[in-house]
């Protein structure tokens, strides 16, 4: 394996940035709502805001902020100007990106923001330096700039600022712990929305969509992150990373230790089985995913899954929603089925 060309100094200090973050992911998440109110991670809309919101229409509310490549945060604001375009692109694709993810969630489902209560999106852009990773650290989203040899910015990809966004998602609903099954749940939720949010964008329904993540932040035409359509084939024979270890069905799910090498119990690769079953039921509802595919997953992680969901218990409450919203026997019920079936859960 070749080397990424930064030095032991600089790839230390991102793992000591990253291990930070997640530990402050986790001890937001685990707050209840009134100590997130008390740390502002909540939003607590004064009343006459609260009233003038019910007369009219909600709106997404954006902050961006840039780092200056150092490692407070949220760093300084930058405003967009009114009518215009931020100059710097991250700020513009961060702001944009944010956007899209809002009305996505809105326009479907009725949620105003991550809370429901109209949460105001912070974007803290060129995080550190070199940083090759994008994160909702659990209170706001973080973009780094890659280092420039195996990821360039993590702003270039909707479908990875959808995936971050997801996570603050699930922070205010399922919650799911990021370990072993719920981890997977967690990273494969995020990912399914990640690709949907983008394809919802592009207009693409089943067919047209390439169902990859970070295809555009990892260098090398050949790579993505990850694919839902075929998990372990979204690299192959990168210099850098090897092969993609993604299984696609539970007889590949990796029986990891809880630590960081171990990426706790596999969360990042084991999602791919969850990820292939929602690609599979999605393919066979054909056209746009997230029309029906997407809404019964929703429905899943609002209503029913929880801290320690497994993906047993995934299959079943995603069952039971399309059975809920399509009816008894009906091709999308089965669709679900076939999906979980093929990933051989
Ligand atoms: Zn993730």
């Amino acid at each position: 394996m070749q080397d990424d060309g930064r030095s032991e100094e600089e790839k230390l200090e991102e793992r000591l940035r990253t291990h930070r973050l997640k530990s402050d992911r986790e001890f937001f998440a685990a707050l209840s709502p009134q100590q997130q109110h008390l740390l502002s991670v909540k939003a607590d809309p004064p009343e006459e805001e609260r009233r003038r919101r019910k007369k009219r229409e909600p709106e997404p509310k954006i902050k961006i902020y840039t780092c200056n490549h150092k490692y407070a945060l949220p760093g300084t604001p930058i405003v967009r100007p009114k009518g215009g375009r931020f100059q710097d692109r991250d700020a513009e694709n961060a702001y944009k990106g944010m956007y899209h993810c809002w009305k996505f969630f809105y326009e479907l489902f009725k949620r105003d923001s991550l809370d429901n209560h109209g949460l105001v999106l912070k974007n803290s852009i060129h995080y550190g330096k070199r940083y090759g990773n994008a994160m909702w650290d659990g209170k706001q989203m973080i973009y780094g700039d890659g280092d420039g040899v195996t990821f360039k910015t993590f702003t270039a990809d909707l479908d990875i600022i959808g995936h971050e966004i997801t996570h603050g998602l699930i922070q205010f609903t399922a919650n799911f712990a990021y370990e072993f099954q719920p981890g997977a749940l967690n990273e494969a939720f995020s990912d399914i929305f990640g690709v949907l949010i983008k394809q919802r964008v592009l207009n693409e329904n089943v067919k047209e969509a390439d169902w990859l993540i970070g295809s555009s932040t990892m260098l090398g035409r050949k790579y993505a992150l990850r694919s839902l359509k075929a998990p372990g084939t979204a690299y192959i024979g990168h210099p850098v990373w090897g092969d993609d270890p993604q299984p696609a069905t539970m007889d590949g799910y990796m029986k990891l230790k809880f630590s960081d090498e171990d990426d706790w119990g596999g969360v990042h690769w084991n999602s791919g089985i969850p990820n292939y079953a929602f690609y599979v039921a999605a393919y066979d509802m054909g056209g746009y995913a997230w029309k029906k595919a997407g809404r019964i997953w929703y429905a899943a992680l609002m209503e029913d899954l929880r801290y320690d969901s497994t993906f047993e218990e995934a299959k079943k409450f995603t069952i039971l929603h399309a059975r809920k919203i399509f009816g008894k026997g009906s091709l999308e019920e089965k669709a679900v089925i076939h999906g979980w079936r093929t990933a051989k859960i």
